[in-house]
């Protein structure tokens, strides 16, 4: 997947977490901020990638010893993602709002790997063992579909927070819905009235 749709999918993960757990404004920034490292964050083993090209002194050694979708893109690096988080999580002496960061993280590197799965290439979920499993449906990366992708997961990401931050406007725009609808249904019945 291109950068720019794993961090739109990491976002519309984070968003999930902030509209689910009913995370105040502030504290969702930094979930939403975690969510973006950690969509890229399954990428640093490859030295051409965003992340990979601003750490080469990690992203280089990872490539050559496990290669590009290999480890940090398994059920191992998930688990191991999960137990770094909730350690942060109970971790007392830590401010809240690394708390929400590493929440963040974990919905974003999930996201990653979810958009991966969906990809023709596929994710080696059962690393050391070679095999990539991909879902049924697959797309290329930078295909129309892609695109289409993109902006279904950015639509997402904006109604998961309007539905958070801002419910009112989900039901003003129900209600703008169905005056736009009864004004169309109006047009219409007059204009089949009306001989042509
Ligand atoms: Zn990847």
């Amino acid at each position: 997947m291109m950068v720019a749709t794993h961090l739109v999918a990491g976002l519309c993960a984070g968003a999930g977490v902030v509209a689910w757990l009913q995370v105040p404004l502030l504290p969702a920034s930094w979930v939403l901020g975690g969510a973006l490292v950690g969509a890229l964050l399954p990428d640093i083993d490859h030295p051409k990638s965003w992340l990979g090209r601003r750490l080469p002194f990690i992203a280089l050694p990872l490539a050559a010893i496990f290669g590009h979708r290999g480890i940090t893109h398994s059920l191992l690096a998930l688990v191991g993602v999960v137990w770094a988080m909730y350690q942060v999580l109970l971790h007392g002496a830590l401010e809240q709002h690394w708390r929400m960061a590493a929440l963040g993280v974990g919905a974003g590197y999930l996201s990653h790997l979810l958009g991966d799965f969906a990809t023709h290439g596929g994710v080696p979920w059962l690393w050391p063992l070679k095999r990539r499993f991909s879902l049924p449906l697959t797309f290329r990366t930078g295909t129309w579909f892609e695109h289409l992708l993109f902006f279904v997961l950015g639509l997402g990401t904006v109604y998961l927070l309007t539905l958070r931050f801002a419910p009112w406007m989900l039901h003003d725009l129900q209600a703008l819905a169905q005056l736009l609808r009864h004004y169309g249904q109006l047009v219409l019945a007059d204009a089949l009235r009306t001989p042509l």
